[in-house]
């Protein structure tokens, strides 16, 4: 099959192809990329999907999801296991309808993001592809102890649940460490021996860390990714760049909780929504944490600290994994449309070591492909537009 579009961005932060077209293989693997005239010459016969005046990408990548997160329903009392089953099955779904083929999951109740991606192995559902950290670990009393993240303190119990995790499916480790309060929550000592027994076992880690003193404990201690990173300063977004760690901003959730916050306060907020009554709360974290990335996003990326986009998005009734917008902010903060791209695309493949399996559009790659109204390449609202979404060179129905 060959798929063509007026505009093809290859997901590397330079490349575009005009006139561009994708050939797929039997395999689902892209077997020619270029100009349509050569590619279509060189495989005559083959069926052709003309997307005209569109743009065809590498499928995007999520770098922070919670497939699993049902904590702000306000009908918790009907998350039995099977109901959260079908929950992370249609938030697999949200995710694919945007776009999305790759998901890093940061923290989901126990197990289910490993038997979610089973049964897409199995065939018996359509997801995207899966790297899962299962539920992630913070101090007691720490960040997310009340939404299913596991409790330890102390070096020993931290080196044991790593690898109590690792045994039982998890991909990468996940640690939170710092909430609203400027207060770090793990000491040095047990953020080390995270990073440290991490690096033992050849376990990637992501670190929920989004105030001082947490995000310098936390690139000392070197992890694989920050989380959030809200408040870093540009002499730490330097320490990330030359130590290789990636940065995942995650703005739009933090801009979108400080637009309700800020339309909750003026409006009044239903009372049942938990998660709408501490947003109340958090105000006074969020303002300064949405201009945070409104003022920093650009300076921080010119460091050369390499961005990966995550959506995190946990608000109930909020859109559904927008990453769309989250590229859309970071160009509004000062990056072209094409490096945004590429935060979706090439950076979390390197990241997750899967650069010669998907992330950008090369030849011997697997297709997950994404074609979207219009050109992406100068306008990044065209992603808001879905035409067709595929893995694997197989388009999704979902
Ligand atoms: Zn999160």
């Amino acid at each position: 099959m060959i798929f063509c579009a007026k505009h093809l961005v290859t997901g590397d932060g330079t490349t575009v192809i005009g006139d561009g077209a994708v050939y797929v293989d039997k395999e689902g693997l892209i077997g020619d990329v270029g100009a349509a005239a050569d590619v279509k010459a060189a495989h005559p016969g083959e069926p052709v999907t003309d997307y005209g005046d569109a743009t065809i990408l590498p499928g995007l990548m999520d770098m922070h999801t919670h497939f699993g997160y049902y904590y702000s329903q306000p009908d918790l009392f009907n998350y039995d296991d099977y109901m959260l089953a079908y929950y992370a099955l249609n938030e697999a779904h949200r995710a694919l309808r945007r776009g999305i083929t790759t998901i890093r999951d940061v923290s989901s109740p126990s197990g289910l993001l490993k038997q979610l991606r089973l049964a897409g192995e199995k065939g018996f559902v359509t997801v995207p592809r899966i790297i899962h950290t299962d539920t992630g670990m913070c101090m007691t009393g720490g960040h997310g102890h009340d939404d299913g993240i596991v409790e330890v303190d102390g070096v020993d119990e931290i080196r044991k649940e790593i690898r109590k995790q690792r045994r039982d499916g998890a991909d990468w480790i996940k640690v939170l460490t710092s909430n609203r309060e400027p207060v770090p929550e793990f000491t040095q000592e047990e953020l080390d021996a995270a990073a440290d027994e991490c690096r033992r076992r050849g376990i990637k880690c992501a670190v929920h860390a989004g105030l001082q003193p947490a995000i310098q404990m936390c690139i000392d201690a070197g992890f694989t990714s920050i989380e959030h990173g809200t408040f870093l300063t540009l002499e730490q977004a330097k320490q990330m760049a030359e130590k290789g760690i990636y940065w995942t901003p995650t703005i739009t959730a933090y801009t979108v909780l400080y637009e309700f916050c800020k339309k909750a306060i003026e409006e009044g907020v239903d009372p049942g929504n938990r998660i709408a009554v501490k947003a109340m709360h958090d105000m006074a974290f969020f303002e300064p944490a949405y201009n945070a990335y409104k003022n920093n996003f650009k300076k921080f990326y010119d460091t050369g600290v390499t961005v990966v986009a995550g959506t995190d998005m946990v608000l109930y009734g909020a859109p559904a994994y927008p990453l769309n917008r989250e590229l859309a902010l970071m160009v509004e903060y000062g990056i072209t449309p094409l490096q945004a791209i590429q935060t979706a695309t090439e950076n979390p493949a390197r990241m997750l070591e899967l650069e010669h399996v998907v992330g950008t559009l090369r030849t011997g790659l697997e297709a997950d492909l994404l074609a979207v109204k219009g050109n992406a390449a100068e306008d990044i609202h065209a992603l808001d537009e879905v035409l067709g979404v595929f893995i694997r060179g197989e388009e999704v129905r979902v």
